[in-house]
């Protein structure tokens, strides 16, 4: 099938129906449900829509291919070989991927190649792992040989959000595979088409049956189903924090299955007045707008030092109005539409927020166009730390600037909050670096850069934005048991 709102956004649209154990099915209940352009607010297809049914089906396909012989004895190199086939397929397709995440989530064609560069990179990072994974042996008092193994967790149900789907399904798919899981991983509801052309390559790269099983569908749902299965031994989740409670609790009553969880932030983004003015504005320009503003570790409380404010909001206001909003597949433009009328709506509503209580809306403020989910580039000025603007996470391109004076007194504002996902700080004076980089309460801390992300780095959350660490070789441990054996000699 092909959309035709004009020749040069033609997509190729990949399966719409459930992976189970390698084959492509409808629901149990054979209920669909529209997938949504968000540049226009038609539908673009029906997906096949998962519900507890379907998660048993998929438990039991993992379940079986845990336990039967091909992906457990298959060996690591193997394993690794197959992730390395799955990153190559995904470069070979990049085109079609990256045109089918614009369709479906609305960001620019160039953000979703961008994207596409770091899945690849994840994907093959996690390959190289597969057979690096090993235990120790441990030098325990009496006659005995005493080693660990580090084995997978089993089968493992993972739930992703929409702002990035293919990177947040290789941020998962790649470390649990490289161990040895199985996984059944349900899409968000607004973004399913990516993930399941991804499932057509891990057809093709070669996973047994089981291994990988896709499930789109609604979170209440499907993903409530995930949560609360007793076959499954672990739940990875990225989503609100408010859903991480609920996921939390559905483990706890369930089976006390393992939890990692990486949720929302509301992340202190601190520019002192020695900093280099240039990148600090066009930086925190990036670490807001990025994506839409749909980013958990979005640099929202924009800290700007007393003695560099008034230019500083000058020259950002003029930035903000010169950001390109538009059509996701002209290669001019900056920001595509937010993902939903529920998160237009939303976001909207925080605007008049600001409004209300007093902060300055310099410029933005408003829908683009007369259709889609396009919002104005905002930026407010003279937000005050207890406003709902400093407060909740919006997800969208609103920016809340926030006046400081000096090093202590922001530290303690920017960890005024139950967040702790990101940071960030603009200076050239070291020992600022260092205070603000001890001191601040969060799983990342950039320095003169923002969202900078690598597959090796670690990312994650203190507080309420998280559970452990996503990436890297923390990323890795997530998905892995601990077995200690003792022989007696
Ligand atoms: P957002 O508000 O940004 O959409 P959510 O946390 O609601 O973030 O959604 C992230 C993911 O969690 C999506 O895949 C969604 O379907 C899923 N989800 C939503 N509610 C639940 C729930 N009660 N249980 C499990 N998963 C859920």
């Amino acid at each position: 099938m092909v959309t035709t709102t004009e020749p040069k956004q033609q997509v190729k649209i990949g399966p719409t129906k459930l992976l189970i154990n390698n084959e492509w099915v409808d629901s149990v209940s054979d209920r669909r449900f529209a997938t949504i352009n968000p540049s226009t607010g038609d539908m673009i297809c029906e997906v096949a829509e998962a519900d507890a049914a379907d998660v048993d089906k998929a438990v039991q396909a993992a379940r079986h291919a845990f336990k039967s012989g091909e992906w457990r004895n298959m060996s690591a190199t193997r394993r690794g070989e197959l992730l390395y086939r799955l990153a190559d397929l995904i470069e070979q397709n990049i085109d079609e991927l990256a045109r089918l995440e614009t369709l479906d989530n609305g960001k620019p064609l160039q953000d979703s190649l961008g994207d596409l560069g770091l899945v690849i990179a994840c994907y093959r990072y996690y390959a190289g792992w597969a057979d690096k994974v090993q235990g120790k042996t441990i030098p325990i008092n009496g006659p005995y040989f005493c080693y660990t193994r580090h084995e997978p967790v089993g089968v493992v149900g993972q739930i992703i959000p929409w702002n990035f789907p293919l990177l947040m399904q290789a941020w998962k798919l790649a470390p649990a595979l490289a161990t040895g899981n199985t996984v059944v991983m349900k899409t968000a509801e607004q973004t399913p088409l990516s993930a399941l052309r991804v499932g057509e390559l891990i057809i093709e790269a070669g996973f047994p049956p089981g291994v990988v099983n896709l499930l789109s569908g609604y979170g209440p749902t499907a993903g409530a189903a995930i949560a609360h299965h007793r076959d499954i031994d672990k739940v990875a989740f990225t989503g609100s924090t408010e859903v991480g409670h609920l996921i939390m609790e559905a483990a706890a009553k369930s089976n006390l299955k393992r939890v990692t969880l990486e949720l929302g932030g509301k992340s202190p983004n601190i520019v002192f007045a020695d900093a280099d003015m240039d990148a600090a504005i066009a930086g925190s320009h990036e670490a807001l707008f990025f994506n839409q503003g749909q980013c958990c570790c979005a640099g929202s409380r924009l800290f700007v030092e007393e003695k560099c404010y008034d230019e500083f909001v000058a020259r950002t206001v003029e930035k903000a109005r010169q950001r390109i909003v538009g059509d996701p597949f002209d290669s001019a433009t900056d920001q595509g539409p937010q993902v939903d009328q529920e998160q237009f709506n939303k976001v909207m509503s925080y605007i008049e927020s600001g409004m209300r209580e007093g902060a300055q809306m310099l410029c933005g403020g408003q829908q683009v166009g007369d259709k889609g989910y396009f919002i104005a580039p905002t930026v407010f000025a003279d937000v005050r730390d207890d406003m709902k603007i400093a407060q909740e996470e919006i997800f969208g391109p609103v920016m809340s600037i926030i006046k400081f004076k000096d090093i202590n007194e922001v530290i303690e504002r920017a960890n005024n909050t139950m967040y702790g996902l990101a940071a960030a700080v603009w200076t050239q004076d070291v020992t600022k670096v260092h205070a603000i980089a001890n001191n601040l309460r969060a799983g990342t801390v950039w320095v003169n850069c923002y969202d900078v992300f690598d597959a090796a780095a670690p990312f994650g959350g203190f507080k309420q934005s998280g559970i452990g660490r996503e990436l890297g070789e923390y990323g890795l441990q997530q998905y892995t048991e601990v077995k200690t054996v003792t022989i007696k000699l």
